[in-house]
Order: structure tokens, then sequence, then C-alpha cells
């Protein structure tokens, strides 16, 4: 027992030492991030995502997490396809035309590399919630979700989109994560009711924007293509229009979290950027 209140005692220390030497410096706490391959997937048909275009041709896709390293705690940034998906010899083929799922690893296993455990993940949001991208948030049964009240509150045809057990903090539009502007989640509804989208400021690299499925490829945003599954067509454009803005404004990198060309080009966890 006494051990144990000193272990508390000593994380307290800790965290509180971080929190003065913010004060102190006035710097953002962002460290770093991790990309961590969450799949790859074949789409039967591009034309879901190209409307008119490449009509019939496959599409090579990719999922991918985000892990944020920060002096106040961990973050995690979408979780993928769930992880049994790994142990499916063939993946898990897609329905009605949505993509064909592979995993040759799995969230857990790319947390635990990290010397991680679930429980060390204080923050978790997702972009919005397909299947692609809520399926392992109760991996992390204890981390505070951070999702859009209209995204949570969005009728699902087969009962609630999370466990109600989940301690949850709803967001009415953006938010500062850290209170530092480093993270900061932005309200980009359209693709779904209360998508939203991350812009992380790194310290050395730079800001870049994950973009959930507000983009689905590079082509996507260049072309301003609204997919076949979207919600609301004229926030999807709008949507656009913010992050596009948003880019200039911070001078970020816009970082797609399905193009599969561009992650062929950037890091993946454990490489990390700062
Ligand atoms: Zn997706």
């Amino acid at each position: 027992m006494k051990s144990i209140s000193f272990l508390v005692a000593g994380a307290l220390s800790v965290a509180l030492a971080a929190d003065v030497a913010l004060a102190q410096t006035g710097k953002p706490g962002i460290e770093r991030l991790y990309i961590i391959d969450c799949g790859t997937s074949v789409g039967p048909d591009k034309s879901r995502w190209t409307p008119g275009v490449d009509v019939g041709k496959p599409l090579d896709m990719v999922g991918n997490c985000y892990l944020i390293r920060h002096a106040r705690g961990l973050m995690l940034w979408d979780t993928g396809v769930s992880d049994d998906v790994a142990s499916m010899p063939n993946g898990r083929p897609g329905q009605g035309g949505s993509p064909h799922w592979r995993r040759s690893t799995t969230l857990a296993a790319e947390i635990a590399k990290l010397g991680l455990t679930h429980s060390d993940i204080k923050y978790l949001a997702v972009s919005h919630t397909h299947p692609d991208h809520i399926g392992n948030v109760e991996l992390f049964p204890q981390a505070m979700l951070l999702v859009q009240r209209a995204e949570y509150d969005w009728p699902a045809p087969s009962g609630p989109r999370f466990n109600p057990t989940h301690p949850v903090t709803k967001l009415d539009g953006d938010h500062d994560v850290f209170g530092d502007g480093s993270v900061m989640i932005v309200s980009t509804p359209g693709h779904t009711p209360g998508h939203q989208t991350l812009l992380v400021k790194l310290p050395k690299f730079g800001a870049v924007l994950l973009t959930g499925d507000a983009v689905h490829i590079q082509e996507s945003f260049e072309k301003r293509y609204v997919p076949a599954n979207n919600v609301d067509r004229e926030k999807t454009l709008a949507s656009y229009q913010r992050i596009a803005d948003l880019l200039v404004e911070h001078k970020a990198q816009l970082w797609i979290n399905h193009d599969a060309l561009q992650r062929a080009r950037l890091k993946l966890s454990p490489e990390n950027y700062e």
C-alpha cells in the first residue's frame, strides 16, 4: 500500500512539474507524433470516392491511427478497423461497395511496441464513427473520448455508436485539447454529422492537419469530390474550404488518413515526427 501511494505521489509530482514547466516557459507541451499502421484496404470501385471518374477501377487505400505525446498526456486519434481483422487470413471483405480491409499488425501491438499500455492513453478522439475509425475504441475503456455531440447522438441502425459507459466529453465545435493551442480539434461536418479533423502543431516539423474522412485521397481534395457515402453535400464542400483555409493560415501539411500513396512517403511508428 505504501509503495502504491508512493508511486501515485511520484506520478502526480511528475505531472505537476510538467505543468509548472509549461507555465514558466509559455511553450506548448507537444512533443511528438507517431503514425501507426491501422490497416490496408482495397475499394472495389474508386468512383465511390470520385463520382463519375475511374468507374469500376479498384482503389488501394490505407488506414492510419495517430498517437500524440504531450507533456500533459498521450492522445490517440482514430483507432482503425478492429484488431481482430489481423487474425483473418484473407482480411474482412467490404459490403455494399465498401473497402476490403486487411491488417498486418494490431493497434494493441503497436502501442505495446512503444512500451505503452492501454491505460497510458489519456484522450481518445475519433474523426467520425464509421467502422474503419472506431474499431478499437474499447481497447481504451478509461480514455476520455472527445467527440462531437452531433456524432455521438447521430442515430445508428443498430444501437448506440459508443459504449454508453465510456467516459466522454461531447463537443459542440472546435476544441483545444491541452489548452495550449498545440492540438486543436476542428469541426468539419458533412461526411458524417459530427465529423472532426485534428490540427497538430509540432515543435520542429510544423503544423499538420489530420483529415479523418473529410478528405479521402489527394485527388478528392484537389477536385472537391463529394463521395457517394456522405451525409451532407453542402457541409462537406464547406469543410473542404475550411481545411484549405487552415492549411494556409497555419502553413500546415495535409495528412490524409486513407491516402496510400502519401503514407508510402511518411515515417511509420516507431519512427515519429517532432
Ligand atoms: Zn474511413
